[in-house]
């Protein structure tokens, strides 16, 4: 970790903090800030306390005296930020994405919009069912559409077939008219002598 330091604010970060009781007063740990330290610690990186406290002389040993009541009296306190501070862990902080302005609040809220989106219109049972339900009913739309153009197609099938049929007649007794007219002109000709 090098000369990288991780600053962790006090008043309502390490320490319970409900409104400002005088430069003696510090809250009740945070059990899962202090965790947070212990183990930071035991992995060699450097731990600052970085609170405005600092911003006054006559509070540090107040914060230090409650840091060592803690376990933590190896640590500094600073209020101070420089280019070794790694990261800051603070109740106050907005953590924005780098180099976009949009702050992380903002970033969940859009991805927590569209996972309301997708659970409540998609992804729970009800909204399943309500899809589904809807593909069904399309489905069923798109047979009785169907139904009624294979009984189109069967009636204009059965109408052409009736009409081949009386096509097919006419034909026949054309021919037989034809026929008929061919075979008197043969008997003429034989009566006259050709
Ligand atoms: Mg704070």
């Amino acid at each position: 970790m090098g000369n990288g330091w991780i600053g962790v604010d006090l008043d309502g970060t390490l320490a319970k903090y409900d409104g400002w009781k005088g430069s003696d007063h510090i809250g009740e740990v945070i059990p899962k800030t202090l965790k947070y330290i212990q183990t930071a610690l035991s992995e060699g990186i450097q731990i600052r306390i970085f609170t405005a406290r600092a911003s006054c002389p006559e509070q540090i040993p107040v914060v230090k005296r409650w840091l060592k009541s803690h376990g933590l009296g190896m640590l500094g306190v600073t209020c101070k930020k420089d280019f070794q501070m790694i990261s800051l862990r603070d109740d106050r902080c907005v953590q924005v994405i780098p180099n976009t302005g949009i702050t992380l609040e903002e970033k969940i809220a859009k991805l927590e919009e569209k996972n309301t989106y997708w659970s409540l219109q998609q992804f729970n049972e009800e909204g399943k069912n309500q899809v589904l339900t809807e593909r069904i009913a399309e489905l069923e739309r798109c047979c009785t559409k169907a139904d009624q153009r294979i009984a189109d197609l069967d009636r204009l099938f059965s109408q052409s077939h009736t009409k081949v049929k009386e096509l097919r007649k006419q034909l026949e007794q054309y021919t037989d008219r034809m026929q008929n007219d061919i075979d008197c002109v043969v008997q003429r000709r034989e009566g006259v002598g050709f």
